[in-house]
């Protein structure tokens, strides 16, 4: 597929950068945005690097009634040296390729997605906030054509936007409380659970809500049975046993992480036994009756690793904090993970890209 080329028309309006202490996630906007259209009859075409500003768009098109929404969520950090990178962002490309295939959508080729990004992260770069900050690139690909057949859209838009962020957790990398949903569900196999669909966010909002109503920041999500373990929130999970690291396997379900992949890597350099492999619930409650159970935690691009200090149900209640201290293994991958982003230590497994 041939790439159209990518124009940049500079914002002439300016908007005041938040203080650093404000930031929280996602909440500011940058001055400008990277949008490119896709048609059937014209492939690619009108790709461009402009002000950051609201849409046009017909109260037709497929995005609004058959939610054909697809979303990506990587980051920039600024490193001590001023050097901008983007922290694997060909990952990104290749699950948002996965994802419009099981959408029946068209993703941007490869180019247009790293190059429109890298453009538009080079014109706001004044907006990566310094370390513990970072730049959230939120690239999204919607159906946009106006037909009320259910069908595929013919047309669709891409676009990506940035937003300068701090911690996503009003607790930082203190340790967070998970609720067990074992109500509502997240995905069922042959369901669109392995995507960054946008459906998968509206199915998930009521749990969230009811568990911050029980005093939860997130929930701990289980398969179509019950009994095993998916993931938390938005993030993927890990649990550390006396003589094990497990993930649980992707099997359709789940989303597969960038940190998730990146974990792993680290874990099998550092020659610790991590297991992607399915994990009963049941068994981390017998494994925490038993003292075997040593840390959880998420992982995820906005909340990069964030340790599990309880993890509560209707009938029971695992408290994993100690003292308050966040766990060993789990303080040693953030500061691994950080160090490599903001270029403290060496980029061994080739995450990082400049702009
Ligand atoms: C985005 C996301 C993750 C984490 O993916 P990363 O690529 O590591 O940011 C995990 N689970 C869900 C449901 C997600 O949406």
């Amino acid at each position: 597929m041939k790439t159209p080329p990518i124009s940049i028309v500079k914002s002439v309006k300016f908007k005041a950068k938040p203080e650093a202490t404000t930031l929280g996630f996602g909440k500011y906007f940058t001055d400008h945005m990277f949008t490119a259209k896709y048609s059937v009859e014209k492939g690619w075409h009108q790709a461009e690097v402009g002000p950051y500003k609201s849409f046009e768009i017909d109260p037709g098109a497929s995005v609004l009634h058959y939610g054909q929404a697809l979303f990506e969520g990587m980051k920039a950090f600024k490193q001590e040296n001023e050097k901008v990178v983007l922290f694997r962002p060909e990952f990104n490309w290749h699950r948002m390729v996965a994802g419009a295939d099981r959408l029946c959508m068209e993703a941007p080729p490869k180019d247009l997605f790293l190059n429109g990004i890298k453009e538009l992260v080079k014109i706001d770069q004044e907006w990566i906030p310094d370390q513990p900050g970072s730049l959230y690139i939120r690239p999204t690909l919607v159906g946009t054509e106006a037909f009320l057949g259910v069908r595929p859209s013919n047309e669709m838009l891409f676009f990506a936007i940035l937003s300068p962020v701090s911690s996503y957790y009003a607790e930082g990398s203190a340790p967070v409380n998970i609720w067990v949903e074992t109500n509502y569900l997240r995905a069922a196999p042959g369901g669109l659970g392995a995507t960054k669909a946008a459906a998968n966010y509206a199915v998930s909002l009521k749990a969230a809500l009811d568990a911050k109503k029980k005093g939860y920041s997130q929930v701990l999500w289980l398969d179509f049975s019950r009994e095993y373990i998916e993931e938390v929130g938005t993030m993927n999970v890990f649990f550390v046993f006396e003589n094990e690291i497990v993930t649980p396997s992707l099997d359709g379900t789940i989303l597969g992480g960038g940190v998730r992949h990146s974990v792993i890597q680290l874990l099998k350099l550092w020659n610790l036994p991590i297991s992607e492999r399915k994990l009963k619930l049941s068994e981390v409650l017998e494994a925490s009756k038993n003292g075997k159970l040593k840390e959880a935690f998420g992982t995820g691009t906005a909340a990069v690793i964030s340790p599990i200090g309880e993890l509560a149900t209707e009938s029971w209640k695992i408290n994993l904090t100690n003292n308050g201290q966040q766990g060993e293994l789990s303080k040693k991958i953030y500061d691994e993970l950080t160090g490599v982003q903001y270029g403290r230590r060496e980029d061994k497994l080739g995450w990082l890209q400049p702009l």
